[in-house]
């Protein structure tokens, strides 16, 4: 069976591609490759993160590449933080101190649309693919309820009336943008 690095430490996303690709692919981690060092995210870009990160670890390892770039968009910050969401406030990556900045920045304003972004990439040295999946929605501005992660408690989506954390984990699976870009990837993987 071939080979599937997936270029990410977050064992969440590991499991998940595992699960899905499991007929196809032997998923293999950073840690199974014994991948120690700081994975490299040098650009402002989601998507160009994303490619980078595939890239990369195609050229160290030769086998077949998977990477997974998520963050959130705000639309009065001009897109911010996006591919700087994990560590907005501060390279600690504290999602809690996160959240905070972003309450801070939204104190008074009135629109609070933002939408959460995945961006794919599967490189293999020879096919590349690239998919995308939004979750678009609003910030509330207090901190509401204990599931998921990131800026979860903050982020309500749209035709919903609880924050992707006061949803179940398959709820909010069900809605996500992860969810989406993953589908159309496995659609273009064939
Ligand atoms: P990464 O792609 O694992 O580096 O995640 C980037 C960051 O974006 C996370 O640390 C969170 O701050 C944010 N983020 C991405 N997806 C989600 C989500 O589904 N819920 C909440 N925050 C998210």
């Amino acid at each position: 069976m071939q080979q599937l690095l997936v270029a990410s430490g977050n064992q969440n996303k590991i499991e998940e591609m595992r699960a899905i690709l499991k007929t196809r692919y032997e998923v293999l981690s950073l840690k199974d490759i014994q991948w120690t060092e700081e994975i490299p995210e040098p650009f402002d870009t989601i998507r160009e993160n994303a490619i980078h990160k595939a890239r990369y670890f195609y050229e160290k390892t030769g086998k077949a590449c998977f990477s997974e770039d998520s963050g959130l968009e705000v639309d009065v910050l001009d897109g911010k933080p996006s591919a700087f969401s994990a560590r907005f406030a501060g390279p600690e990556k504290n999602d809690l101190a996160n959240i905070h900045k972003v309450l801070e920045l939204m104190q008074g304003v009135e629109n609070r649309r933002a939408q959460f972004k995945s961006v794919m990439v599967f490189y293999d040295g020879k096919q590349e693919i690239i998919t995308e999946g939004e979750m678009k929605g609003h910030l509330i501005n207090e901190i509401k309820g204990q599931n998921g992660f990131g800026y979860d408690p903050i982020f309500i989506a749209d035709n919903q009336t609880l924050t992707n954390a006061q949803l179940t984990k398959d709820q909010k699976n069900e809605i996500s943008h992860r969810r989406k870009a993953l589908e159309a990837m496995i659609k273009a993987l064939g």
